[in-house]
């Protein structure tokens, strides 16, 4: 396993490295604490009297152990590159001291979307498809059917691993949507950095439309428990944020069939666009039964697309622009049958 480029470190760099090291490894250890203490929470749940009002914590438990869960994931996985790969070479270095404006860019983006502007961005700019909850239409489909695909009563870890596969799946065509001419505007967004960074994972477009087909649909045709969702999501999380990493890395026969590596997510945001792009999916089975698995990855491709974009710190023009194309797109087919009908009456 190595960086992506030849490191160029200082013994300087390796303090710095390791202080951070020591820094994050703090936090951890703090995180996992807070992990424990909601997890007892969860275990004996309790109701908690406050100015007369009566809070059940039983029922704050649930996105309590999932935010701290996923607060425990980044700070391990830029510990692990940092380690990994030096200061020089680390995400870390690149948000800090190292940067570019793809990667102010990056760390605006991550900052907003954990302030929630994104989520509430997300709602108004899909005209409200992203509150489409799974649940919801597991019931419709319930009430239509007669069916009901419920397997919260199995053991947490067959729930886990089932609602993983049908994710996983869900995940990958909302992938390939993403790639075709009519999404293309907003999932470009994503693809625009220039350089891989871990929090580059979240830099979504907050109109991702196709985000419902990972969201709603997996709960939609299989119900599991709250805490299923947490574990598989919190697998995934972790997963997308290391496939953004700065490792060169191909998790050899795992990465082959299972778990997308960041070696072949670098080749799927490949800037040369002139091949069909492959390694849509993060379970790479996907990818082989839906003929877009590609053999021997080349190790270093320069990323990106050829559409030019602003970056840096201001993100809302970059943001603005890609919404507008993607609206454009679908009014292109109308007002190109006004124009044929327009010149046909002349
Ligand atoms: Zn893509
Ligand atoms: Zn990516």
């Amino acid at each position: 396993m190595t960086a992506i480029d030849a490191p160029n470190t200082t013994v300087q760099d390796h303090r710095r490295a390791a202080s951070i090291s020591a820094l994050l490894a703090g936090y951890l250890l703090t995180a996992a604490y807070g992990v424990i203490l909601v997890d007892r929470l969860c275990a004996a749940p309790q109701t908690l009297g406050l100015f007369g009002l009566s809070l059940h914590l039983g029922r704050l438990h649930i996105p309590a152990l999932a935010a701290t869960r996923v607060l425990l994931v980044i700070p391990a996985i830029l510990t692990a590159e940092l380690c990994l790969v030096g200061w020089r070479q680390s995400s870390l270095y690149r948000l800090t001291a190292g940067g570019d404006a793809s990667s102010r860019t990056d760390l605006a983006y991550f900052v907003c979307v954990h302030l929630q502007a994104m989520g509430r961005l997300n709602e108004l700019l899909t005209l409200g498809v992203a509150l489409i909850s799974g649940l919801w239409l597991h019931q419709a489909l319930r009430n239509l059917t007669g069916l009901d695909l419920s397997i919260a009563a199995w053991p947490l870890a067959a729930q886990v691993g089932v609602f993983a596969l049908i994710y996983s799946f869900c995940d990958y065509w909302s992938h390939r949507l993403d790639h075709t001419a009519l999404f293309w505007p907003l999932h470009r967004y994503h693809h625009a950095a220039t350089e891989f960074c871990v929090i580059n994972s979240a830099r979504v477009h907050p109109a991702i439309f196709t985000a419902v087909l990972i969201n709603a649909a997996p709960i939609a045709l299989i119900a599991v428990s709250p805490e299923a969702v947490i574990d598989a999501g919190l697998y995934f999380t972790a997963l997308r944020f290391l496939i953004h990493s700065r490792l060169d890395a191909d998790f050899g026969w795992l990465g082959r069939w299972l778990i997308q590596s960041p070696r072949r997510h670098r080749l799927h945001h490949i800037r040369d666009m002139s091949q069909p792009i492959a390694h849509y999916s993060l379970a790479p089975i996907w990818d082989r039964l839906f003929g877009t698995w590609r053999e021997d990855p080349d190790h270093v491709v320069e990323i990106g697309v050829a559409t030019p974009y602003r970056h840096g710190t201001w993100i809302g023009p970059d943001l603005w622009r890609d919404y507008c194309e993607f609206w454009r797109g679908i009014a292109a087919p109308a007002v190109r049958l006004l124009r044929r009908r327009r010149a046909g009456l002349a």
